[in-house]
């Protein structure tokens, strides 16, 4: 063989083997972006050299999800794949080469749907009642998943579902993806850290895993749903619009997904792609590109396909959020409430946009499930603002030289034994005096989400430590001028400042002084609320887990956890060291700087330009509005700023109000030069 025979017969095998462990058992061993390149170059070998072809090929045969655990069906049509785009030119060519296929003077219009990140699934209704559904399988024949897919609600089990929808064909054969809408991970997520079992870190695979289990009731279990956008075959009708099918698929009741849209030509469509991939994060479910779809169906047929590929659509795949890169160290951080955490050092690693060098491993019971070991190349995924993970193992890298990742046995910090309280899914170093939980809780108390002292970061806490002026919270009450300019660059002018941000940190209101304690499970929103029950810290100080639980969002372990944090000595210390050195413990009446937002309910989401979360809620909240947390329809605004989480795509859907932070300044100010 030659050599590049020879390759291509390694890619063939190497994409097989890959495609098994990403579809049959969902666990994949390399990231997509890595099996796209390798695919890649595949195709472009085939291109060069067309007798490589195999029939076999991964080029002409779409990926293989059959398993021996189910009976098999041979599917009405084809299901086929997608051929990608990674830009504007790509799309260009692909216009381009099909309108050489079709008769001079063809005009394309094109449906963009959003490439929803989830796996196939091939329904067959029959007089209106839902009798089948299949995995894409090989392409030609599918897994028979029927009992399982009917756990899924969003699947109607009968059409029409909607009562005023058209009467269903005797015969109708449906394609959809089915996938978890992010919230929705994230609560089974939940669930398994409630029952102390390790989370699952791909919702992609997740998904696919739940709806292969041999009983249905696990698959059941999961809150899976569907969006189905495509007319696979139907008997007594042809639809030769793919808009129009959209439409009609809704019409019958199924889920569709909100946000497809016809556009008339290419250059429409490639206007659109920036404002998908700034979208991305904020909508409900996992995307990883868009499809273009030719809306001509006839012209879609007419073009037909080109290997496992039609030629009538495309994905364009957004700049890939993993990528692969050696586990070069763990290194343990202690939190400020004794947790302890496994982070990844990594060989510094591209991914959308940003060199990641520092991953989490979120907890041993992951490092377990996932088997990572030091020296692996591993999956790191960076999506949005979330802190980039490690979300899977290369195991075919391996070469025997990589070393297990356990939990150490004593605290690196202090040499204390850790411990892991039952049912928990995390290890904690127990011991209140350890240097490096004492320095992150100072460090929280100074920073911005806590008491917000300007000018007073983790370096100066780091070096007041040192130096043995710092041992508790309060200390930083009693700090003077003369051992703050010993400090490293710590000049007159700064060090004036920093007393007097200092000062001006006693006045803070009540609910940003519990904030800054620390807590766990006390955020500023849940502060917010025990601030306005109590009204004073020693009213807190003195409540019961009864007591607590009377107040809104808080259950029976978070009350036990407050209480159970002013039982403790140290921390009564600590706070009669803040009483007396003036830090305010009372719910003052808040300033009232207008009352243009009286009775309304805000919810933040995003960076904001100029304000910081704190800034904004006392902003609104000086003008008598409330901040809350969750959108639900008794929200009246939506404050969104720099990339929102999902939000700001639930206030779209439930058609709350949206406003940017200069909306907000608008409304303040022209409600106070009304006459
Ligand atoms: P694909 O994911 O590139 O695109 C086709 C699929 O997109 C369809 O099968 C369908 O399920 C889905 N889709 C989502 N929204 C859609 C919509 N609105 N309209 C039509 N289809 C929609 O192709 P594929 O063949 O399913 O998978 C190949 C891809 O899977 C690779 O590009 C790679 O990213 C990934 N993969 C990864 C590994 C790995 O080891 N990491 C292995 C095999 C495949």
């Amino acid at each position: 063989m030659t050599d590049v025979a020879l390759r291509a017969a390694d890619l063939r095998h190497l994409l097989a083997d890959y495609s098994y462990r990403y579809y049959v058992l969902s666990q994949p061993a390399v990231s997509d972006a890595e099996y796209d390149h390798l695919y890649n170059e595949l195709v472009s070998l085939e291109q060069t050299y067309p007798e490589l072809i195999t029939p076999d090929s991964p080029t002409q045969r779409a990926g293989n999800d059959l398993s021996e655990d189910f009976p098999k069906v041979r599917h009405a049509a084809p299901i086929l794949s997608l051929s990608n785009a990674f830009s504007a030119g790509d799309l260009q060519a692909w216009e381009d080469r099909n309108l050489r296929l079709l008769p001079s003077g063809t005009q394309l219009h094109y449906v963009l749907e959003p490439k929803l990140d989830g796996l196939t699934i091939v329904i067959t209704y029959e007089n209106g009642v839902l009798v089948q559904a299949a995995t894409r399988g090989n392409g030609e024949t599918g897994d028979v998943v029927t009992p399982n897919v009917r756990t899924i609600r969003a699947v109607p089990l009968r059409i029409p579902a909607n009562p005023n929808g058209p009467e269903a064909p005797e015969r109708l054969v449906v394609r959809g993806e089915v996938l978890f809408l992010k919230k929705d991970f994230e609560a089974v997520n939940q669930k398994q850290a409630d029952a102390g079992f390790p989370a699952y870190v791909n919702a992609r695979n997740t998904a696919s895993g739940s709806l292969k289990q041999k009983d249905s009731r696990l698959t059941a279990a999961r809150p899976l749903t569907a969006f189905i956008y495509q007319v696979v075959d139907i008997s007594g009708k042809t639809l030769d619009s793919q808009w129009d099918n959209l439409r009609y698929l809704k019409e019958l009741g199924f889920q569709t997904s909100p946000d497809a849209g016809y556009f008339p030509t290419l250059s429409d469509v490639i206007q659109q792609i920036p404002t998908w991939e700034n979208r991305r994060n904020t909508l409900d479910f996992e995307i990883d590109g868009v499809v273009i779809k030719v809306d001509d169906l006839k012209v879609t047929r007419e073009l037909g396909v080109v290997g496992k590929d039609p030629r009538g659509a495309i994905a364009y795949k957004f700049p890939a959020q993993e990528a692969s890169t050696h586990l070069l160290d763990v290194v343990v951080t202690v939190g400020r409430t004794g947790k302890i955490v496994p982070n990844a050092r990594l060989e510094p690693v591209f991914i959308g946009g940003v060199t990641v060098s520092n991953a989490t491993l979120h907890n041993y019971d992951i490092v377990q499930a996932l088997d990572i070991r030091i020296g692996d190349r591993v999956i790191v995924k960076r999506a949005g603002d979330v802190i980039p993970n490690v979300i899977g193992v290369m195991t075919v890298e391996r070469d025997g030289s990589e070393r297990p990742i356990l939990p150490p046995e004593r605290c690196p910090y202090c040499d204390t034994p850790i411990i892991r309280p039952e049912g928990a899914v995390d290890y904690y170093c127990p011991n209140t005096q350890c240097p490096e939980r004492i320095y992150r809780q100072l460090e929280f108390f100074v920073s911005r989400s806590g008491l917000d002292i300007e000018g007073f970061g983790g370096q100066t806490v780091k070096a007041l430590l040192d130096k043995g002026l710092l041992h508790d919270e309060a200390d930083i009450f009693s700090l003077t001028a003369a051992p703050l300019l010993e400090l490293d660059k710590f000049a007159e002018k700064k060090v004036n400042n920093l007393l007097a941000a200092i000062e001006a940190a006693k006045s803070r209101p009540l609910s940003q002084v519990i904030t800054a304690l620390g807590i766990e499970g006390v955020g500023s929103t849940i502060a917010v609320d025990l601030a306005d029950h109590f009204n004073s810290m020693s009213a807190l100080q003195a409540a019961t887990p009864a007591l607590l639980e009377e107040v809104d969002g808080i259950g029976g372990i978070l009350a036990q956890n407050i209480f159970d944090w002013f039982q403790d000595s140290e921390h009564l210390n600590v706070l009669e060291k803040l009483h007396a050195a003036g830090v305010n413990m009372q719910n003052t009446a808040r300033e009232m700087a207008g009352d243009t937002l009286t009775g309304k309910t805000i919810v933040l989401t995003g960076t904001l330009p100029t304000l910081s979360r704190e800034e904004a809620t006392t902003l609104i909240e000086s003008h008598g509005g409330k901040v809350t947390g969750s959108v639900s329809k008794k929200t009246d605004y939506v404050l969104v700023g720099d990339s929102p989480g999902s939000k700001a795509e639930k206030a779209a859907k439930l058609g709350v109000s949206i406003l940017s932070e200069a909306d907000l300044f608008a409304l303040l100010s022209a409600a106070s030069s009304e006459p």
